[in-house]
Formats: C-alpha cells, structure tokens, sequence
C-alpha cells in the first residue's frame, strides 16, 4: 500500500534490528510554553538564565526546533516488566536531542513526550501534565536528597491535548499535553544489554559494553573479560548504593522493570513512584501492582538483586564464565547487610558499634509498623530525642491516629526508646553533634504524594506557582525552613490512599 505522502518514516512503529536506536524527529507543538525551568541544571550545562529564557531554549525543549547539526534519536532496549520478559521496548516516549560538554562534564539532554518513536507501540509518545510534574519535580528533590538520579531542566506545556482515558460516560478525557526536559550522563539501562544478549547479537553487544566502559567506566581499562566482569561488579555496587539511599529517604520508585534501571545507577523514570508516609515494608505506590507488591518499599533491594542477575544473563555471551558473575550477586547479599545496618545507623545518629545494634535497628521497623507512623516526621524529631521520658511526646506528631494510642503501644515504644537511651549513653558525640549528623541523613521535607497533588491541581487550573513553591523548598530537605513549616506534614486524611500515575 502506498504511504501518505506526509508520513515519517522514520519514526514508524517496528522492530529494530542490529541497532541501540533510531533517527527520529520530535513533534511539532500546538503552543509551548516553558513553566519551569531547573535554573541549577542548567547553570551545569551552561546555560545561562537569560538564554532559558530565550524563544530558540523554548523551541528546543519543546522540541519544536532541532539544534543545529544535531540528530535526535530513540534508544530501543529490552526488559523483564514484573518478572516476565517483555521483548523489545525502547524509548517509546522519549527522544535523545544532543550531549552537551561543560566543565569536563557529558551531558545527555533528552525530551520525554515529544512524540511517537519507532519504540511507541500502541501508545502516543506523549506525556501530561500531571506525570510531568511528577518526574519534573521528583528528579530534582531526589538530586538535593544526595540519591544519585538522573536531572530534570524544564516542565513545559505542549500546548495539545492529550487523551488519556475514557470517562465511565463514555466521554474522552483530554489532559494537557507537556514535555520534560532531562539530564543524564547516559539513559543506557539494563534492558539496553538484554535486547543484543536475547537476540544473540554478542558483536553489538559487546560494541555496547565497550562505548559504555570507555565512556562512563573509563577506569576500568581496555576491553577484557576483565574488564567486563569489573563493568558487572560496579553495576552491582552502584544499583545497591542507590537502592539504600532510597531506603534512608523512604522513596518507592513503584516500576523497578529492568528497562527503568540505569547502567549508571541512577533513579530514572519516575513514573508512579511514592514516599513513605506510614513507614511500612509492604506498601507500594503502584495501583497496578497491588496484588502481588512486586515493588514493595521493603522488596526494592531483592528486586535490584533480582535484576542484577538479569543482567548478568545479558552479559554472559561477552564473559562466558558463571562463577565471577555469581560471586558479584553473593556480595551483593553480603553488602547489602552491612550497609543497610549503616545507612540505618545514621539515621539513629550511631556513630560507634555495638553487638546489640542489629537487633535495636529490627525492634524500631517492628515498633514503626505498630500502627501508622509517618517515616519522615519520626526520624526528623527522634534528632532531639534526650531521653525516654520525653520521648514519645517528642515524636507523637508522627502518629497518624494519636488519640487512640494504645496503652500496649506506648509501652512498646516506651521500652525501645530506654534501650536507644542506653544505646546513646555508650556513644562518644555530643547530642549537639549527633543532631547535625542526623539532620544529614534524615530529611526534614520530601515530595510527599499529595504535595504533588497540590501543585497539579492547581496546575490544571492554570496556576503554576506551587511548583516553584515546591521546587524551591527541596532544594534544601535538611535544613529547616521557617517559612515551608507547613510542609513539615503528616498527609492529611483526603490524600489517604491517593497515589499518583505514570501515564
Ligand atoms: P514505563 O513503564 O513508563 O517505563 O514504560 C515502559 C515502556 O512503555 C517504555 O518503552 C516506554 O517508552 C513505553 N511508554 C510508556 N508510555 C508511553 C507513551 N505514552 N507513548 C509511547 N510509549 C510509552
Ligand atoms: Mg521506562
Ligand atoms: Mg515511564
């Protein structure tokens, strides 16, 4: 059949062969409009604020104008979504524009929906509003958090409308369309390796493996089983690194497919990802995850083994030895032991050890699961915890249902907080300096769901000031901030339950 004479050939939907991407061009858009911009992030890229201000900045990530000799493209990759393997998929929503070099920095710049790729399958390439706010906003809070992720550097409307779901009346439900803009070394994932291993391609993936090392694991040398093996291992450390810092901060990135895993251990993709609000090992945020909670808070670091070893199956053919990649997944286990013992250390503000640590640590997840205690504001105060008769007033903020407190629950707390007191009086810092040190580690402000709620609520309305409101108080989530208190928050009882979507 003959094609329209208008279509883009080159972004058609198919399997792509013998390739790691495909030229595509970005959308047209009805009307952009940038509503923020990560000022910060493009100071690193050099951008400066009088040029993001500029009609060609708006044009460019909007995706309404290519940068001059550049070359947009797709990424198409693989993974394994909820266990199973699901073949090709690939950037079905996001096109790469160009790397910017700055400060002996390489940047990744790439806009995620800009329109349909040859990786869209049935779906549009396009994102809304409410999803991009959500990724715009979450990326940043987690770079001032210290969790390594990729960037955002702007949230701008499309100016088209996009339809997102059907109404029970039967009616089309149309969102207003936006792109984001973001920032990262590299967005090569696992899947990236796994759709050359399943294919048998072993010449492209070992083309892949090598780019890689060369580009972002240059220490590691020349191409050798060597140094593949040292390439695996890194991953490893680098994904359970990550994976801790989303435990210490309460984050549940809710999609944790082999496709939205960096190769740089990176937090990418935030789709419908969550924060703790309740501390609770079996809460996730992903309504369509929620028989089996896959993606549970208290299963992402056996999920990130878990897509460890798929990676490790990718990477054979070019290692074609069992025992070294096995020996990296055992280390992971061990690793994983000592430093989630650390990480929950520091947010106890225990410097020195002690035989008995382990079981405290254990005895405090069991008593923050008692009834629904708020992660952030728990921790936050237990910094100016003195000794256990004050105690449980100190932290009572963070129970969701105080006035109906049990005696046995109180006793329960009362009981751990005398064996922390204990634990404190062998310390060797000052309380002082234990404050400021857990200060660091326990965030005072997290973009908790309805905070985002809040921000696209009112976005929907036409009123974007929230998001700079909110942007601007996580760019400090240690420090306190007079002025923010009232984001010092439990959730309040109209956002229970509600989380938000990827789509
Ligand atoms: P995710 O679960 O968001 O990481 O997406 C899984 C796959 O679906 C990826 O290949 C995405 O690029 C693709 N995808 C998600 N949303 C869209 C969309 N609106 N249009 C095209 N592809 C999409
Ligand atoms: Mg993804
Ligand atoms: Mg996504």
């Amino acid at each position: 059949a003959e094609l329209p004479s208008d279509t883009n050939l080159e972004n058609t939907r198919r399997q792509v062969e013998n390739a790691a991407f495909s030229f595509v061009k970005p959308k047209k858009t009805a009307q952009p409009e940038v509503l923020h911009v990560s000022q910060e992030m493009a100071a690193e890229l050099g951008i400066s604020k009088e040029e993001t201000a500029s009609e060609f900045f708006k044009n460019i990530v909007t995706g309404n104008e290519i940068y001059p000799n550049t070359s947009p493209y797709a990424m198409c990759y693989a993974g394994h979504q909820f266990g199973n393997w699901a073949g090709q998929l690939g950037d079905g929503r996001a096109i790469n524009l160009f790397e910017i070099e700055h400060q002996h920095k390489n940047w990744k710049i790439q806009l995620k929906g800009a329109g349909e790729t040859p990786y869209s399958r049935t779906a549009d390439g396009l994102a809304v509003l409410r999803s991009s706010i959500r990724e715009y906003l979450c990326a940043e809070a987690m770079f001032y958090l210290n969790v390594p992720t990729t960037r955002s550097l702007s949230l701008s409307l499309s100016g088209d409308d996009v339809l997102r779901d059907v109404l029970y009346d039967g009616n089309p439900a149309y969102e207003k369309g936006a792109i984001v803009a973001r920032v990262s070394p590299s967005f090569l994932r696992f899947g990236s390796f796994e759709i050359f291993a399943a294919r048998k391609d072993t010449k492209n993936l070992k083309k892949l493996v090598d780019y890689t090392i060369k580009h972002h694991f240059s220490h590691l040398g020349t191409p050798s089983k060597e140094s593949y093996i040292n390439f695996f291992k890194e991953v490893s450390e680098r994904t359970l690194k990550m994976i801790i810092d989303w435990q210490r901060v309460g984050f549940v990135h809710g999609v944790m497919n082999t496709d939205n895993m960096s190769i740089l251990g990176l937090t990418i993709d935030f789709g419908p990802y969550g924060w703790l609000e309740g501390f609770d090992f079996g809460w996730t945020p992903n309504t369509t995850d929620s028989q089996h909670k896959r993606y549970r808070y208290g299963n992402q670091p056996n999920i990130g083994l878990w897509n460890l070893y798929q990676l490790a199956n990718a990477l054979y053919p070019i290692i074609e030895e069992v025992a070294p990649l096995n020996s990296i997944l055992e280390q992971y286990k061990i690793d994983f032991e000592t430093q989630s013992l650390q990480m929950m250390k520091s947010k106890l503000g225990l410097v020195s050890s002690d035989e008995e640590d382990l079981k405290l640590i254990q005895e405090l997840e069991d008593n923050l699961q008692l009834v629904e205690t708020d992660m952030t504001i728990f921790f936050r105060n237990l910094s100016r915890f003195s000794d256990e008769t004050t105690a449980l007033k100190l932290i009572e903020n963070a129970f969701y249902d105080l006035k109906n407190l049990s005696k046995e629950v109180e006793n329960r707390w009362n009981n751990w907080f005398k064996k922390y007191a204990d634990r404190l009086a062998i310390e060797r810092i000052s309380s002082e300096e234990r404050k400021k040190k857990m200060d660091l580690t326990n965030p005072k402000y997290v973009l908790r769901n309805y905070m985002s709620q809040m921000a696209i609520d009112e976005a929907n309305k036409g009123n974007y000031s929230l998001i700079n409101e909110l942007f601007e108080l996580l760019k400090k989530p240690y420090s306190e901030q007079a002025k923010h208190e009232k984001w010092f928050a439990k959730r309040p009882e109209w956002a229970r339950d509600k989380v938000g979507c990827s789509m």
